[in-house]
This record gives structure tokens, sequence and C-alpha cells, in this order.
């Protein structure tokens, strides 16, 4: 079976993991009467026959510079996520990080607000190199992907800049100054994604959307993750238009975001601020809304709007709960 997610940071990545931990046995039963030296595929370089069935598309609103570094972190909290590599408890980055770089960069007089490992700096200045040198950020992710030993294709949305900038009362701000520098407690008035009008699908996004048997939008921030991957032309309509099976899962339980700033601004922008509110949003992009146990009086509701309506837990702290919740968007429960 298919699958391709759209993805932001960490609720993207938990799903992610799930979907690989519950992909993984049918991936590794080699397919019989298959060579493993035969044909690979031209964009992953897997052998065509193992290609991994899963498809991560992730959002690339929030990337920025920084002292000249390419920094990508909803790519990055996906690659180190299904690495096993993430820090957990603090929901980005590598886990055993040290700062020694970043504390001689506050030495040498540089404005350290956004905070960097040695590690995760590694990352940035491959990125950042590879860039320069004229390989597109695709390329670069599936280089990374592949020395992390990651086995999904991990691709993001557009190899072209998209900028998502927060309107706020007190301006316009840039991404991960309103996320990290004010530390999203600014109200959201609204939302621009500067580059998205002419921003294009990266190589495979299209496809993967066209010829999956199952999509799943992850309990991502539905404006700053969602919405950026939905803009770039072509893709909400591969969305619309494909033949696969449409799954949305809900970042909000309980009226709340588990993380991050989605219950605020569902809030600040008019929408009510439950799964009922997220539904709304996802009228006419998916064929299921996947929501909490939590939220069980709010599945008629959704139904009425023309859903069909899954019911479970949809907290994903350990892997298991991760495996579990994915083979129950894949209909193929435990
Ligand atoms: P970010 O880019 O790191 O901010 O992450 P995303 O946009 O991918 O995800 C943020 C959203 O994920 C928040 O609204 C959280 O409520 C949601 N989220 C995080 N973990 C979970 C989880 O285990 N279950 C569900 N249902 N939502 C989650
Ligand atoms: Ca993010």
């Amino acid at each position: 079976e298919r699958v391709t997610l759209l993805a932001g940071g960490v609720g993207g990545a938990r799903l992610a993991h799930g979907l690989d931990l519950a992909l993984r046995p049918s991936f590794d039963e080699p397919t019989p009467g298959t060579n493993p030296a035969g044909p690979r595929h031209p964009e992953s370089g897997q052998a065509a026959s193992s290609r991994h069935p899963l498809t991560v598309v992730v959002n690339v609103g929030d990337d920025t510079e920084l002292h000249g570094l390419w920094v990508s972190p909803d790519i990055d909290t996906v690659l180190y996520t299904l690495a096993g590599l993430n820090d957990e408890e603090r929901g980005w980055g590598l886990r055993g990080e040290s700062y020694a770089t970043l504390e001689q960069m506050a030495r040498l007089g540089e404005d350290t607000w956004f905070t960097l490992g040695d590690r995760d700096l590694a990352t940035h200045i491959v990125r950042t190199a590879r860039l320069r040198s004229g390989t597109p950020l695709s390329e670069v992710t599936a280089q990374v992907a592949r020395s992390l030993g990651v086995r999904p294709t991990i691709v993001p949305v557009t190899d072209d800049p998209l900028a998502t900038m927060v309107d706020t009362p007190s301006g316009r701000l840039g991404f991960q100054e309103y996320f990290v520098g004010h530390q999203h407690a600014d109200e959201v008035l609204a939302l621009h994604f500067e580059g998205a009008e002419v921003a294009r699908p990266a190589p495979g996004v299209i496809d993967a959307l066209r010829d999956a048997e199952l999509v799943l939008l992850a309990p991502s921030n539905p404006f700053l993750s969602i919405d950026p991957v939905l803009v770039v032309p072509g893709v909400r309509e591969a969305l619309t238009g494909t033949a696969a099976r449409r799954i949305a899962v809900s970042p909000i339980v309980g009226g709340a975001a588990i993380k991050g700033p989605a219950a605020q601004i569902l809030e600040s922008l008019g929408h009510e601020v439950s799964a009922l509110g997220v539904a709304r949003l996802y009228t006419g992009l998916v064929d299921l809304m996947c929501i909490d146990e939590r939220d069980v009086h709010l599945a008629d509701p959704i139904a009425d709007l023309g859903f069909e309506v899954m019911v479970t837990d949809t907290i994903m702290g350990s892997p298991q709960g991760r495996e579990r919740l994915a083979r129950e968007l894949l209909g193929n429960p435990a």
C-alpha cells in the first residue's frame, strides 16, 4: 500500500514514525521473484521494487537563514524522529545535544536567540553547502535521510522559496521571529505565505498524492504546517482530485493543542477551538476525520459536515502508541 503524509514538525513526525513502524514488516518482506540488484528507483536510488511505501511531504514555511546557514526545522524534526535521534522531551533538535559552538558564537557577538546545538549545526552546514553548490533542497533532504538511515521518502513540498509571515498587532513578523523570538505569544491576525504563488511542487510531490492509496493529513498545525503545504500550486488540486482515501487526524484534543499555538490561532482567526473547528477547515479535503476519544461528543456534529469519523486514542507519546494509531489509520489494527 502506498501512503502519503502531509506534515509539519512534531505532530507530523510522530505520525510518520508510527507509519514507519506499522509499514516496516511488509517493507522488510522481500517481494517474491524480485532481484535485489535490479533496477533502482530514479529518485530515491532504492531498488525500484523496494521503494518504501511511505512518502512524507513536509512544510518549509518555517525555514530560515541563520548565521548564513539554511535551517529547515520541520524537515529536521521528521528526519531526526524517524532516525531515532530526536529530543523527545523538548520536541525539537537532537537528543544529548551540546551547545559549545553557540556559546562561542555568542562570545563573538552573534545574536543567538535561536538555539542551535553542535550536532544540529552539522545538518545545517551540510545542507547549506549543498544548496549553494546547486543541489535542490529535495535532493539534499534525500541524501541526509539516506545517511541517517531513514527509509521512508521525505520530501519538502517545494524546492522554491516559501516563507510563512505572521501578521500580529505589532506588525508583520517572520515565522521564527514570531515562533521562537516572541514564543508565539502574539495574537495572529493573518498569515501570508511569501513566494507561494510561484512555488512549484518538488519532484515526486504530486505523484505521491495522485498514486497513493491513502493520503493522511498529520495532526499538525492547520495554519502553520498544513496550509503552507496546500498553498503550493497543484498540491490542493492533487489532494482534492486523488482517488486515494483521505484522512486527517485532529491536532486539537479536548479543546486544546498538545503543544504550540494551534488553539490560539484557531481562536484568533474566529474558528471554534475543537476537533469540530478543525473538521470545518478540512471540509472537502478529506473523507474521514480521526478525532480523540476525549472528543467523542463531536463525532455526530463532524459526521453532519459529511465526514466519516474515527474515534480513538490519538496521543502519540510512545512508539507503541504511534504504531497503534498508524495501524488503525491504515485499516489494519493489530
Ligand atoms: P511543529 O511544526 O513542531 O509545530 O509541529 P506540527 O505542526 O506538526 O504539530 C503541532 C501540532 O501537533 C500541535 O497542534 C499539537 O496539538 C499536535 N500534536 C503533537 N503531538 C500530537 C499527538 O501525539 N497527537 C495529536 N492528536 N496531536 C499532536
Ligand atoms: Ca514547524
